[in-house]
């Protein structure tokens, strides 16, 4: 098939680079003409495994980049809208997914061909079948389900393993105004074989997102809460608390005799809060919605205070091994919200950098992926960035975990290797406490 995909973020870029590679006709669109250059040159945006890969086996022959939205829409007989959706501090900022759809309507008015379009991005229960619906109807003076068809299709890749997601999904939820939408959708997922396909209606297709997404923000918000709590309590380690309620059958399930430990499992562990750029704004745009109805939704609200205030949790652990901060080399080891990406949004690191400068500390920066993003996002002169872990501990008098790249399991050696006593303050608890002196972490008791 021919399809147009618009908006080439993480979401864009990996849906129409993966759905090239099984095999369909491609054009990426995207306003900013710098990664449309980027992308015909045959280079990468963003850090995601497989997906250079991916791109240079499909560029030129399946897959096109352009910021020609008519020509390719004209072409195409769907179009996949995956642009930004952010949280504007009130509300779900709906205006890159008004302009579009205003273009989109302006293109189908040119055309005797039915289009469908089929909204990816994350939008509030009603969005499609409502908003989109009304401004490309509005726009194109033709009718929703008899002129073009309209489908939302929730996107549930992760960063950091988004290709083997989006190749490999767990489920493929198209949402409809019509069975001829459902059919086309139906096409375009044809070669994604052996996965469940849920039909529903657009405003169903629309929650099943936000449930998803609300869900593993509670689950480690709720691991926040009883974290902090355990760390109260003398001899008590979260983590072996965790640990006791994962052994539950009813979380990791014994098969033949063998546990199965569910990846659900990660989100059911203390650290320093979840970011990113879906779960704040996804559970935030939902209380806020839910507002708009009149209702309150107390659960979700406290989801979102835990986690704004989990980031600070570091730093009274660090004020507690050393009183005053002020003027002390504080290394922060992972500034991406989480390991497998160089998405910096939403990032606790950055709160927890934020918080240091306040403290008028110095900030010692490691990633090994997104410190050059950060470089161009953080600019402070008590922000210095390195490359040499081992050179950051050497120069730091305290190091803060806050990303769980694998690189950092075994810090533990490098640490034991510096002459200088250094504290380690663990926000994801993934290096083995016995090993470091002067250790502590979320969850565990002082
Ligand atoms: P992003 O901000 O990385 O990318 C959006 C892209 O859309 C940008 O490149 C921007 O230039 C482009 N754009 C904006 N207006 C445009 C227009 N008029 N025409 C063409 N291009 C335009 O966003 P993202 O992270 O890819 O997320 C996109 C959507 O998918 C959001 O609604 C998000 O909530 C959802 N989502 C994201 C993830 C994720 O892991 N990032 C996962 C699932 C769902």
């Amino acid at each position: 098939m021919f399809l147009t995909v618009i908006g080439t973020g993480y979401v864009g870029l990996v849906s129409g680079a993966c759905l090239a590679e099984k095999g369909h006709h491609v054009t990426c669109i995207d306003i900013d003409n710098e990664k449309i250059k980027q992308l015909n040159s045959g280079n990468c945006p963003i850090y995601e495994v497989g997906l250079p890969e991916i791109l240079e086996r499909n560029i030129g022959k399946r897959l096109f980049f352009s910021e020609d939205l008519k020509e390719s829409m004209l072409k195409s007989s769907a179009v996949l809208v995956c642009v930004g959706t952010p949280f504007n501090g009130d509300k779900i900022d709906l205006s890159f997914l008004e302009k579009v759809s205003s273009q989109i309507g302006e293109i189908i008015k040119s055309t005797d061909e039915r289009k469908t379009i089929i909204v990816k991005s994350t939008v509030v229960p009603g969005t499609t079948e409502k908003f989109v619906s009304d401004i490309i109807e509005k726009n194109s003076h033709k009718r929703v389900c008899i002129d073009f068809g309209l489908g939302m299709n929730p996107e549930f890749l992760r960063e950091g393993s988004a290709v083997d997601d989006f190749m490999n999904p767990d489920r493929i939820v198209l949402g409809g105004t019509d069975e001829q939408t459902i059919k086309t959708m139906k096409d375009i997922y044809f070669p994604f074989k052996g996965t469940d396909i849920l039909e529903t209606s657009c405003t169903t297709a629309e929650f099943i997102k936000y449930l998803s997404n609300s869900y593993l923000a509670t689950l480690i918000s709720f691991s926040n809460e009883i974290g902090n709590l355990c760390a109260s309590y003398d001899n008590v380690d979260a983590i072996e608390v965790f640990n006791g309620l994962h052994k539950d059958r009813r979380l990791s399930p014994i098969i033949d005799g063998i546990r199965i430990n569910p990846d659900i499992n990660t989100y059911l562990k203390p650290g320093c809060g979840f970011g990113g750029s879906c779960f704040p704004k996804d559970v935030k745009s939902l209380i806020s919605q839910a507002k708009s109805k009149n209702i309150n939704l107390p659960l979700l609200k406290s989801v979102v205070d835990i986690n704004n205030e989990q980031p600070s949790k570091m730093i009274d652990l660090l004020t507690d091994k050393i009183p005053s901060i002020e003027g002390k080399n504080v290394g922060v080891l992972g500034l991406a919200f989480k390991p497998g990406t160089d998405d910096l949004r939403e990032s606790p690191s950055l709160k927890v950098i934020d918080l240091l400068l306040k403290k008028k500390a110095s900030v010692l920066a490691h990633d090994p992926i997104a410190a050059e993003i950060a470089q161009k996002q953080i600019d402070n002169k008590n922000v210095k960035f390195y490359e040499d872990i081992q050179k950051l501990i050497d120069d730091s008098d305290a190091i803060l975990i806050m990303t769980a790249w694998e690189n950092y399991k075994e810090l533990h050696k490098l640490i034991n290797e510096s002459k200088k006593e250094i504290f380690v303050i663990d926000g994801r608890r993934i290096l083995d406490k016995k090993k470091i002196k002067n250790y502590a972490g979320i969850g565990l008791s002082q």
